[in-house]
């Protein structure tokens, strides 16, 4: 995430507005019909993992025991407890960003075609491995999901440790936020609020409110013990709370599916907001006779259109992977009504993976800036990062509302790129 999305914004979305009427939205995808719909030409599907981009170091082991008869979510699950297990991955398990009172609160779903089963978890405390806790639920329970405390008791019943996930490098974040930036929160009005308005012209310059801010928060960051190398990268966190998350959705060789994901959420959101990870059909989405899909991004849009089962359907009515996810893209757009000023706040990356084999990654905008795309991961034989396949040209703004970064800010930092 960095901060130069805001300003590409300016010339990419302004080029992309243009013409916009409700559903009629220019895209890249329409005039590019990118490689990744390929299904295998032998008569079994090819073994395939697809998952977010910060799964691409867990994935060539995990294919291995995909490759050795492992089940299709045991092999998702060894991709996403890599990221869970991480201290410094701050957007899933151990690590990642709290809520606004300081608490990591993680979420999960999961489900395994052969069997036809889900579970998942919600706003769950203290315990690092909630993909597995999500398999838990299905194995050990009747339901398919448990939330907050009586999810964290389940756990801890079937044996998951009570841990602190707040390490301190993400308290020291936390704590930088409270101090400079909490009335920037995630308190309404929203976006889809009709009360919501873009952010007034300030009197001072806008290259001076930066730099003021920008110094100010530096010096915090070191003051409360953040390394130096990573005060800038503490800023930007505090300026735009990033997301976060994984998902992976797998397939052996013989047809059988499953897909999992899981993340901390937003950073320093309301205490028990549960985005669209947890949640079945939006997060995530299997169907054993169809395909899998998950989502990564603005959790709120991507509940309101049900993306990964949205996908799901599409494909079983005859749509291309490529096609399935742009659809699902589209009734993002269309709940604003192709409004730029709005869109360009809403990011989204799908991952899609058919019974087939043929796959694609998707995304609403091309990335957060130039030079920094949307990716996702593959292994079908290979290991590869591929770029998603944008809906709209341009690249998407972080949240919340902020005039642009002056020019020699940037170039002054690595992480104000
Ligand atoms: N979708 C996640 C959520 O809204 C965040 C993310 O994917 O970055 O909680």
């Amino acid at each position: 995430m960095t901060f130069s999305r805001r300003d590409f914004v300016k010339t990419s979305v302004l080029g992309a507005v243009a013409g916009v009427g409700g559903s009629a939205l220019p895209t890249k995808a329409d005039a590019d019909d990118g490689p990744q719909n390929q299904p295998s030409r032998s008569g079994a599907p090819k073994p395939t993992i697809i998952c977010a981009h910060n799964g691409y170091a867990y994935v060539e082991a995990a294919y291995a025991f995909l490759k050795s008869g492992g089940d299709t979510l045991d092999t998702g699950i060894r991709v996403v407890k890599g990221p869970e297990d991480d201290p410094n991955d701050d957007s899933v398990g151990l690590g990642g960003l709290p809520n606004e009172e300081g608490v990591v609160e993680l979420d999960a779903c999961c489900m395994h075609g052969p069997t036809r089963r889900a579970g998942a978890v919600g706003g769950v405390r203290d315990i690092k491995n909630v993909s597995m806790v999500s398999k838990a639920v299905f194995e050990h329970t009747g339901h398919v999901m448990l939330v907050g405390e009586g999810a964290e008791r389940f756990a801890v019943a079937v044996g998951f440790p009570r841990e602190n996930l707040l390490t301190d490098r993400s308290r020291k974040i936390w704590l930088l936020w409270k101090e400079f930036n909490s009335d920037r929160d995630w308190w309404g009005p929203g976006i889809a609020d009709p009360h919501w308005h873009p952010p007034a012209e300030q009197s001072k310059p806008q290259a001076e409110l930066w730099r003021d801010r920008i110094e100010h928060l530096r010096q915090r960051a070191a003051d409360l013990g953040i390394e130096p190398d990573f005060q800038m990268a503490a800023v930007q966190r505090v300026l735009f709370p990033p997301t976060g998350t994984i998902h992976c959705s797998v397939l052996n060789e013989k047809g059988e599916m499953s897909g999992i994901t899981t993340t901390s959420g937003l950073a320093f959101k309301l205490p028990g907001r549960v985005g669209d990870s947890p949640i079945i059909a939006a997060g995530c989405y299997t169907d054993q006779d169809v395909g899998s899909a998950g989502a990564t991004g603005s959790g709120e849009e991507n509940i309101k259109v049900a993306g990964a089962h949205t996908i799901v359907e599409n494909m079983r009515h005859g749509m291309a992977p490529q096609e399935a996810g742009m659809d699902a893209l589209k009734r993002i757009a269309r709940n604003y009504n192709g409004d730029m000023t709005k869109l360009r706040y809403v990011d989204m990356t799908y991952y899609v993976l058919r019974k087939d084999g043929a796959y694609a990654g998707v995304s609403l905008w091309e990335g957060y800036s130039e030079g920094h795309p949307h990716t996702f991961v593959v292994h079908d034989g290979t290991l590869r990062s591929e770029v998603a396949t944008p809906l709209l040209k341009g690249y998407s703004q972080e949240w919340p509302p902020f005039p642009p970064i002056p020019e020699d800010l940037k170039k002054n930092s690595e992480y104000l790129k």
